[in-house]
């Protein structure tokens, strides 16, 4: 453990390793198609897939797989075996080019939202060169894209690889215009802070509703809390320290960047942070993060819970989503610059993330909808459901100034004229912290707040992608036509901030005011995911994704479907999951206890003299709650009877968030308050106490 270079990317096919494997002529053939995205001749995959065999078998794999990111938010794989037949009755192991390239899944149970008929069950998957394959559980794993028989993205992946491209291109031309000509691409970087809980399996193993629903969807807040703010950085418990080591590395293996490790703010609760890189490897690394959490926490006899709210009471779980814009040549174009025309690129790029987040915010609330995250977002503990940035007072000064055309004091009060061309120095850690915001500017890159800790980052950057590539594209066909760029770049910049600043919030985003502020700026302030997501479908959504070439309007239209499928279907299960927990578990502990206190009250009265006053009053306590609870519990079963999927979809996700939803709230506070009147030993599964403390 202690030769962590050499542990790194020791499961990948990177390119040492390809230099080291392949020949020459094939290498460069390789790098040319993984760069320029050119065709890969079959001749040259044979080549790299024997090549990979070899390595792979070497490492101890037996199976390959095409590894890929279908709608479900999670990752899929099929294994096939190296092996067959030869003539002799005995096998050889074999890896074709072909079978590199291109595999042909049966994909009719993969959700497709009607863009695939179950009997056109074939999907694509075709491989991303631009992300190395690895090994995972004895199988070399391929980075695909998905697509069906039409040629539709089935997949996360290929808008995502379509959004980077249209940032890129746009870009591009921004940059061009500033004379840069050393450039060649403009790639997106990613690096999303991953948060999760750890709690004991055993308990995990004794919550019905953990195992179902990734959350409890009963209990009663501990005595202690996050209140005295002490497991927020706090030092590491021996059994997390173990599980985070051993995560680590097995995540290094696997040429996952894993940095940082710290305890966050609620009991139980813990983070990681990789380093950034590429968007579309961010992403595979995000997915290979959560997925390795999970079973390295099961190898320790613990469970690993990525969902956004498990415990009521206490924080949730989010993904910060850091994100910035590089060259080729390694400039991040969210870096303050030197010279001053450096600065006016600088400035351009930030006032085009300003209207890219205006204009788009409701699309950027649906990248973070879902019924997990409904429990967050506005919850004090995360952004609210109100897109909102955050510059730091000395940047939102400096455009202030731009648009006045007035004079600009700096923290020392040294005035200064400033223009576009024309920045004080501002050093990067006075755009001082604020974590309130949904999109905060942190010195050289943006952190997008919103997500939940269980999405695919893969939504949420195609979104910010090409809203941002829209933007950079508005601002290039009028700068390349102007005959006086200065003068035009100055007046776009003015104007941009002016029309745009409405989105530009420093202040307290928990705080109730700023919901009647942004009310009153006209921001959106979409609290649910069934009021966020029809605006996807809205002819702007449309008209965005289409021109850039990176959804076709059935794509938009099956995405829509699927993501209202899964909130209906998700609320579905954890309403089901309640009815049986309260008919199997918690109306027999309520039996036990009564029929317990009522005998004992009987033997009290009988024996004559007794005090009963405690036995009758909890009793009559238990009764009275507990016929609530039966009304309550009919209302949800009347309720379920209701489910039925012949509506129109948003009509039916209105009555699963308004009907089903609504009685799953009010039949939890009675479940509640019988927790606490309960005595222990009749109470079937493990308390908030015991899950959140149960790690030492
Ligand atoms: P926080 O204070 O929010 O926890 P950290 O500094 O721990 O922030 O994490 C910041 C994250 O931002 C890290 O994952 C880091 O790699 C990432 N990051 C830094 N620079 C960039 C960049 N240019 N583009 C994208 N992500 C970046
Ligand atoms: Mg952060």
């Amino acid at each position: 453990m202690n030769d962590i270079p050499s542990l790194f990317g020791s499961m990948v096919f990177n390119d040492t390793v390809m230099q080291e494997r392949l020949p020459k002529d094939i290498y460069r053939a390789l790098k040319k198609t993984m760069s320029q995205g050119t065709h890969l001749e079959l001749d040259v995959a044979n080549v790299v897939a024997n090549a990979m065999k070899s390595w792979a078998m070497e490492k101890g794999a037996t199976h390959f797989t095409h590894w890929f990111h279908p709608m479900t938010g999670t990752t899929a794989e099929k294994h096939d075996s190296f092996i067959a037949p030869a003539n002799d009755g005995k096998i050889i192991m074999e890896f074709s080019g072909k079978a590199l390239i291109q595999g042909e899944p049966d994909a009719s149970s993969l959700p497709s939202g009607g863009l695939r008929t179950t009997f056109e069950a074939r999907g694509y998957t075709i491989w991303d060169t631009t992300s190395y394959a690895f090994i995972k559980d004895e199988t070399l794993c391929i980075p695909t894209a998905f697509c069906s028989y039409s040629g539709d993205a089935l997949d996360k992946k290929t808008p995502l690889l379509r959004s980077m491209e249209a940032i890129d291109k746009q870009a591009m031309r921004i940059l061009r215009l500033f004379g840069n000509t050393s450039a060649n691409r403009v790639l997106t970087t990613v690096g999303p802070e991953q948060e999760y809980f750890l709690i004991d399996k055993e308990m995990f193993l004794k919550r019905p509703d953990l195992i179902y629903t990734g959350r409890t969807l009963f209990g009663t807040p501990p005595p202690k809390g996050q209140e005295l703010e002490d497991h927020y950085f706090g030092c590491l418990k021996p059994r997390v320290f173990g599980f985070m080591k051993d995560l680590e590395s097995e995540l290094w293996k696997l040429g996952v960047l894993a940095k940082t490790r710290h305890n966050e703010v609620a009991p139980a609760q813990h983070e990681l942070a990789p380093v950034f890189t590429t968007t579309n490897i961010a992403v595979d690394h995000n997915q290979l993060t959560m997925e390795v959490m999970k079973s390295v926490a099961n190898r320790h006899g613990l469970a690993c819970l990525l969902h956004e709210k498990p415990f009521a009471g206490v924080n949730g779980s989010g993904k910060h989503n850091n994100w910035s814009m590089t060259t080729d040549t390694g400039i991040n174009l969210l870096e303050p610059g030197e010279t001053p025309y450096e600065n006016a690129q600088f400035i351009l790029f930030l006032v085009a993330l300003i209207k890219a987040v205006d204009d788009y915010q409701d699309l950027l609330r649906v990248s973070s909808a879902s019924a997990g995250n409904d429990h967050r977002l506005g919850a004090n503990e995360a952004p609210p459901a109100i897109m909102s940035m955050f510059l730091g007072d000395e940047l939102t000064e400096i455009l202030e100034a731009i648009e006045a055309g007035t004079v600009y004091c700096n923290k020392q009060k040294h005035p200064m004229q400033i223009g576009v061309t024309v920045l004080p120095h501002f050093p990067k850690d006075t755009t001082d912290r604020n974590r309130t915001s949904p999109f905060a500017f942190t010195g050289n890159k943006f952190e997008f707040r919103m997500l939940g800790s269980k999405f695919s980052v893969a939504g949420p950057n195609i979104v910010l992608n090409t809203a941002v590539a829209e933007v950079l594209k508005q601002f290039a066909d009028v700068l390349e036509e102007t005959e006086n760029f200065k003068m035009d770049l100055a007046l776009m910049i003015k104007d941009t901030f002016h029309k745009h600043k409405r989105i530009i919030f420093n202040g307290n985003n928990y705080s109730d005011e700023w919901v009647a502020e942004a009310k009153q700026r006209g921001l959106s302030n979409l609290e649910t995911t069934v009021d966020a997501l029809p605006t996807f479908v809205s002819a702007k959504s449309i008209e965005l994704f289409t021109k850039h070439g990176v959804f076709s309007e059935s794509e938009i239209h099956s995405r829509y479907e699927i993501l209202m499928e899964s909130y209906c279907k998700t609320i579905h299960i954890e309403a089901l999951t309640m009815v049986s927990m309260v008919n199997g578990e918690i109306i027999p502990a309520c039996i036990d206890y009564q029929n317990e206190l009522a005998l004992l009250l009987e033997r009290k009265k009988s024996c004559g003299g007794y005090d009963i006053s405690l036995e009758s009053s909890r009793l009559q306590q238990i009764a009275d709650l507990s016929s609530r609870l039966l009304n309550r519990l009919s209302a949800l079963e009347a309720a379920l009877l209701e489910y039925k999927r012949g509506q129109e979809i948003l009509e039916h996700a209105t009555f699963v968030r308004d009907g089903v939803f609504a009685a799953m709230l009010e039949l939890r506070l009675v479940v509640d308050e019988l927790e606490m009147l309960v005595a222990k030993k009749h109470w079937r599964f493990p308390s908030y106490a015991e899950l959140l403390y149960s790690v030492v």
